[in-house]
């Protein structure tokens, strides 16, 4: 398996292991973009959000909701944080197995994505 979140998943390859279940993995980006930058990953190898199936639904509900408990965890619940999923390489997505950046720790601007060109 090539994946590099794989490898964590597998204890190949080293990272700052946060939170674990049998369906999720949490560790911290090794760029971070935040004082706090977590990625939120599924065990299970899926590409990206486009791969998800029908029955996928729990799992997704489960990611989601880890991520004011980890929130908690890091001290940034109350002040606020932001969820990030890049999908496809026009969307940014640069490593091929689903996660949620969990970004925190300074603010973001209201407008996230800016205006299109009038
Ligand atoms: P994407 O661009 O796919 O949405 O996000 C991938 C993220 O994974 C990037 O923010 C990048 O810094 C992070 N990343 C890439 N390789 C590794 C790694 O080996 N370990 C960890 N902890 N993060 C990684
Ligand atoms: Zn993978």
């Amino acid at each position: 398996m090539a994946c590099i979140f794989c490898h964590i998943i597998a204890g190949r390859a080293p990272a700052h292991i946060v939170y674990r279940d049998e369906q999720a993995i949490v560790f911290h980006d090794i760029r971070p973009a935040a004082p706090v930058h977590l990625l939120i990953a599924p065990i299970r190898h899926i590409a990206s959000l486009n791969e998800l199936e029908e029955g996928d639904g729990a799992l997704l509900a489960h990611m989601l909701l880890l991520a004011p408990r980890l929130a908690e965890q890091q001290g940034i619940r109350g002040a606020g944080y932001r969820l990030v999923i890049n999908t496809g390489v026009g969307g940014g997505q640069t490593i091929p197995h689903l996660h949620f950046h969990l970004l925190g720790g300074r603010s973001f601007s209201a407008q996230m994505t800016g205006r299109m060109a009038d």
